[in-house]
């Protein structure tokens, strides 16, 4: 995807009023500097949903839902991240960096979209006359307002129905090619790629048509279902069939179920499951996992049970664990043998199958039923072999409480991680789990509250100034806060809002949005007061950390001039520091 300058974005959100935004879809009640409402994200009878507009953010403590103006485009109009840029941009008049909006303006695209266009009027012109594929659709019991939601049409057999009806041209001819309706042979002989199929088209976002799936009608030939290849408009590891047709039937989408085939999604929709999607032909990818979740909270699974089956589950695994932030769930249901959801549906109808969904795994069960599949529990070795292949795993799961849970049932498990409770381990603040902290409210590192303090006043970066002593101090976070120390210095206007957004990659990522939306006391003057003693005895902690170390080296007789001068320096400032107290 084409970057947008950080700064445009900076800009743009400092323009937008994130409470006008909001306030335009949710009803807002101010309270003092802020404003609350019921959770548009989830189902609440009182308010636990804040917007700051100091902070140009929003909070949910109930949910977890966060964001900026942008992201909230993003998850409440289910826009993608350049359309949302776009309407913000459009509301102050300000315009889109240009190369920024290559992919949408590009008249190469606007043909492309042209062509797949009258592709699509083409099939459906020949699905009218064709009683074979009329026929096949009967038979499935698809009836006739399913085919017309979902544009199912038909390739007529021989190799030249559409090149001929729509490759008048030379360059018509190129564009059906580039937009992957034709195949070539290798005496060079361009002909249809789609012959004698139904024909399922695949919509993008605002339900144009960027691809087809073609299944035969007859079995012998060729594969059972084609697709698309890759085109500038189509990349499968990003698209899902049927979620056109999902967010067109529900204003909120309750959950999402993902199957492996076009007519399962039709199947599914005929008998009322209208909640369903099919990834097109690949395993599910990270890509696929952040459209999921961007459009459900909910997400269902379903394979084969067979071994293939399970192996495609784990792959869904790998590309959600990163993206399950707190409020989101993932399940998984493995059908009977000989069984797709298309033919379960037709046997057991809606309900029938929503029993079986609501007796899906959820992610939790899978991911350690199949991690400990060949371990044995009753050994030591066995237990750490389930505690060193969980591990890899569990942190990629965001901060937050199903990071601590999964930690949590991992030591129960293998009792692995039990004995973290002495607070000079390793293990990062955040990652502590729930079972590790103390019952009481956990103190707050330095290094946190300077982080906290600096999300909610980025200005107050302005103060430091580069090399920062603390760098260099072994501390789980100060990587991090360097990190927003160098954002903020660069981007002086960064907003609260806008600083999490160029972290929202970023592993720690639900710790950042935790401390950004909690309301520290104090008006600014004390905020700076209070940040300014955190970084001074960060230096200290540094000090120290240094003195410890050259004084070691010099037990062991290893200092070089230019460290035993160092160690002095550090000595007389040590002193200096304590006199100062
Ligand atoms: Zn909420």
């Amino acid at each position: 995807m084409a970057r947008i300058p950080d700064g445009f974005i900076d800009d743009l959100l400092a323009r937008t009023d994130i409470v006008e935004v909001i306030g335009a879809r949710v009803p807002l009640k101010r309270q003092g500097k802020e404003y609350s409402a019921r959770c548009p994200f989830h189902d609440e009878r009182s308010p636990s949903f804040w917007v700051s507009p100091t902070k140009q953010f929003y909070h949910c403590f109930g949910c977890g839902a966060h964001g900026t103006a942008i992201s909230f485009l993003m998850n409440y109009d289910r826009l993608e991240f350049l359309d949302a840029v776009d309407e913000l941009a459009k509301r102050v008049g300000v315009e889109v960096p240009r190369d920024t909006r290559a992919r949408n303006e590009n008249s190469d695209t606007q043909d492309l979209i042209h062509a797949l266009e009258a592709a699509q009027r083409f099939f459906l012109r020949q699905y009218s006359t064709s009683g074979k594929a009329q026929g096949y659709l009967d038979n499935r019991g698809v009836s006739i307002d399913i085919r017309d939601r979902f544009g199912i049409g038909y390739a007529p057999d021989g190799f030249n129905g559409l090149r001929d009806a729509l490759g008048t041209d030379e360059r018509r001819l190129k564009l059906l090619d580039r937009a992957g309706l034709l195949s070539k042979n290798d005496s060079g002989r361009v002909y249809d790629k789609f012959r004698d199929r139904v024909m399922f088209p695949i919509h993008d976002r605002r339900g144009r048509v960027i691809a087809f799936g073609g299944r035969v009608l007859d079995k012998d030939d060729g594969p059972k279902y084609l697709n698309s290849p890759e085109t500038p408009l189509f990349h499968k590891g990003r698209e899902l069939y049927g979620l056109w047709q999902v967010r067109q039937t529900h204003n909120k989408i309750p959950r999402l179920i993902v199957v492996e085939g076009y007519m399962d999604v039709i199947a599914l929709f005929q008998h009322g499951v209208d909640t369903a999607v099919a990834t097109l032909g690949t395993a599910t990818t990270p890509d696929h996992a952040e459209l999921l979740f961007r459009n459900a909270a909910d997400v269902y699974f379903c394979f084969d049970g067979d071994r293939a089956g399970r192996g495609a589950a784990w792959k869904a695994v790998e590309s959600v664990l990163p993206r399950m932030k707190d409020g989101r769930q993932a399940f998984f249901l493995f059908l009977p043998e000989g069984e797709d959801p298309d033919t379960l549906v037709r046997q057991e109808g809606a309900d029938g199958f929503d029993r079986r969904l609501q007796e899906a795994m959820p992610l939790s069960q899978f991911l350690f039923d199949s991690l400990a599949a060949d371990v044995n529990l009753h050994t030591l070795e066995g237990k750490g072999r389930l505690a060193e292949r969980a591990k890899p795993l569990l942190t990629q799961i965001p901060d937050g409480a199903f990071a601590d849970l999964m930690q949590q049932r991992l030591t129960e498990l293998t009792g692995v991680g039990a004995r973290a409770a002495s607070p000079q381990t390793h293990v990062p603040a955040q990652r502590a789990s729930a079972a590790q902290r103390p019952a009481a409210t956990p103190k707050r590192s330095l290094v946190r509250s300077a982080i906290a303090l600096l999300l909610q006043k980025p200005a107050l970066a302005a103060a430091l100034e580069p090399p920062y002593g603390f760098a260099r101090l072994n501390q789980p976070g100060v990587d991090l806060l360097v990190e927003i120390v160098d954002v903020v210095q660069q981007r002086p206007e960064i907003s609260t809002g806008a600083l999490l957004e160029h972290f929202a990659e970023h592993a720690q990522i639900g710790a950042l949005q935790k401390l950004a939306s909690q309301s520290l006391p104090g008006n600014e003057e004390h905020l700076q007061r209070e940040f300014l003693d955190a970084i001074e005895q960060l230096q200290k902690q540094t000090v120290v950390q240094r003195l410890d170390e050259l004084q070691a080296q010099q037990r062991d007789g290893g200092l070089g001039d230019a460290e035993k001068r160092e160690l002095l320096a550090l000595l007389q400032m040590r002193a200096g520091l304590q006199r100062a107290q």
